[in-house]
């Protein structure tokens, strides 16, 4: 039996503050006007003028050759996976990573490497935890082959690598002959918050990619990028995975459009996390992480209460919010206000509190 997302109780209203996930975003009127407009082809073919034109953008964006648009971030990761490694490779990466616990198992059932789980507080390691993993190249050991970063960190806690400390365990992977990947899900918010480009912020990695629907407010698609080798590669995966398309660019248009009107205005979004982390901090019992970006970590176990107890009281208020990992997690995103953030607050409040 493999179980849904857990629904609402019976009886909740709709969610009004929906805190659960940067994920869930519904495109803005404009957005859908520019998905209306879109110019659109056989993006199987090569011939969708719209996802050609993102693709150039986000090439450019991320100072890479080439890029190729794909349904989702998951897909992103096992091409590229799939790309740099084969069958019994080793891919050295955290130990909360997205890749070994979100997955759904694909590396066992589909790309067919083997996850060395490094240790890290925060979803991050240094250059010294890669160097010690290293392993001798004898016909024993499995052939290391990939390095895999996630920028923001989620379940570290949507927390920033340090650019220095990016670069530095990329040099050691090189160093090694291994390729470096960047599961930049969340890659704007660790830009905006840090006031770095993405092209600098990624420049020791072979490839990366960016989520769509996380926190920019598209409906779906991602898209990877790296040298013109490397997707020339990743369209031969695409192509036998299904996730070549058609009429494409009804959907590219919506992330050309995130890309113009919603990434610089991520810092709302980190800045209504901060608030509503202070407004956490000051409740009794609940053990609050400083956010680096949208996301909100707490833990409610001081207060006698379980995640799940917590996130029914606040469901029959209409407030939505996630578990992970025996904590909570509270998105902010571009549907959620400042006013939505001090009503969640005193609703916690309540809820832990009756
Ligand atoms: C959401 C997420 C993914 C997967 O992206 P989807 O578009 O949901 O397939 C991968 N890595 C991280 C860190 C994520 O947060």
């Amino acid at each position: 039996m493999v179980h849904a997302p857990a629904r609402p109780p019976a009886g909740a209203p709709p969610v009004r503050i929906n805190l659960y996930s940067d994920t869930q975003t519904r495109p803005s009127p404009a957005m859908k006007e520019a998905m209306m407009r879109a110019e659109v082809g056989d993006e199987q073919h090569g011939d969708d003028p719209t996802v050609h034109a993102l693709c150039d953008r986000m090439a450019a964006l991320m100072g890479k050759e080439a890029a190729i648009y794909l349904p989702s971030g998951t897909m992103c990761n096992v091409i590229a996976i799939l790309t740099h490694c084969g069958k019994g490779d080793e891919v050295v990466a955290h130990e909360t990573s997205h890749i070994l616990h979100s997955e759904g198992g694909t590396h066992a059932a589909l790309t067919g490497v083997q996850i060395y789980p490094l240790k890290g507080a925060r979803g991050q390691f240094t250059a010294d935890d890669v160097r010690a993993a290293i392993r001798p190249k004898t016909r024993y050991a499995p052939p290391q082959r990939l390095l895999e970063v996630e920028q923001t960190a989620n379940i570290g806690g949507g927390t920033i690598w340090p650019l220095a400390q990016l670069n530095a365990v990329a040099d050691v992977a090189h160093g090694e002959g291994w390729s470096t990947h960047m599961d930049g899900a969340r890659l704007m918010n660790a830009c905006v918050a840090a006031g770095i480009a993405p092209r600098e912020m990624v420049a020791q990695y072979d490839s990366v990619w960016l989520d769509f629907t996380k926190g920019l407010g598209a409906p779906l698609g991602a898209v990877l990028c790296g040298s013109a080798e490397f997707i020339g590669q990743a369209w031969r995966w695409k192509q036998r995975l299904g996730g070549s398309m058609r009429q494409a660019g009804i959907c590219a248009a919506a992330c050309l459009y995130a890309l113009d009107h919603n990434v610089d205005r991520l810092a709302e979004d980190h800045a209504n996390a901060k608030a509503l982390a202070r407004g956490l901090r000051q409740i009794e019992g609940i053990v609050v992480e400083e956010p680096d970006t949208n996301l909100v970590f707490f833990d409610v176990r001081d207060t006698g209460l379980t995640v799940e107890a917590l996130q029914a009281r606040l469901a029959l208020q209409g407030i939505a919010v996630s578990g992970l990992g025996g904590r909570v997690r509270a998105c902010t995103h571009l549907d959620v206000t400042a006013p939505m953030i001090e009503e969640a607050v005193a609703a916690i409040r309540a809820a832990v509190s009756r």
